[in-house]
């Protein structure tokens, strides 16, 4: 019999979303340390590759029909333009880790989190937000990956998406790493018992 994603058997979908520059990449690769069961979906993505990123790593680089024809045949989970580009959630991947009873965690932009919580309700949503907006700017300045124009586009997005912060489940602070990634990890092991008494 196929398993349907709503079943108790499945792994937790964990969507964590939070501003560009917030520092979700180290609070991943510091999660991965800390709870290596968890499974990173890869996301498609016509943006740019930058220096040291892995095409089939970090994410799968597409040209932008063939990220449009992923969307017309009905194979991404989520998709969001975010300041340019495409960025979306491989559907088939996901199903099938959820299937066989491994967590799976995305790490998207908050208008694709909003499409995964209406196709999952049951998933756990986490807000990963800067202390402040200052600190924000200057991390993502810091990390000499972007011009003027798109420090500024996405400082733009993400007062946008911290607007929409509760339609969140938690919101994290990521105000040092390590705290940052307890209180994930706190958060999942405290979905698992509440999941194992339904
Ligand atoms: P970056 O270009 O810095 O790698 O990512 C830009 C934004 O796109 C980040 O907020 C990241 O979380 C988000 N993002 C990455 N993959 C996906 C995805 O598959 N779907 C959506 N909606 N956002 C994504």
């Amino acid at each position: 019999m196929n398993k349907q994603v709503s079943e108790l058997d499945q792994g937790l979908l964990v969507v964590l979303s939070g501003p560009s520059g917030v520092g979700k990449g180290t609070v991943c690769a510091a999660l991965r340390e800390r709870m290596p069961e968890l499974v990173y979906s890869v996301s498609a993505t016509t943006r740019q590759i930058r220096a040291g990123e892995q095409d089939g790593v970090n994410y799968f680089f597409k040209q932008k029909e063939d990220f449009l024809k992923m969307i017309e045949n009905d194979q991404l989970l989520e998709w969001a333009e975010y300041v340019g580009n495409y960025y979306g959630t491989p559907r088939e991947f996901v199903k099938k880790t959820l299937a066989t009873g491994k967590d799976v965690i995305l790490e998207i932009e908050v208008q694709g989190a909003l499409q995964v919580k209406q196709k999952f309700p049951e998933g756990v949503f986490i807000f990963l937000a800067p202390p402040d907006l200052k600190e924000l700017r200057s991390r993502i300045v810091g990390r000499g990956t972007e011009t003027e124009d798109t420090v500024n586009s996405r400082m733009a997005v993400a007062k946008e998406e911290i607007e929409l912060m509760d339609n969140y489940n938690y919101v994290v602070v990521n105000d040092q790493v390590d705290l940052a990634c307890a209180r994930i990890e706190s958060i999942i092991t405290a979905e698992h018992l509440q999941k194992d008494r339904q």
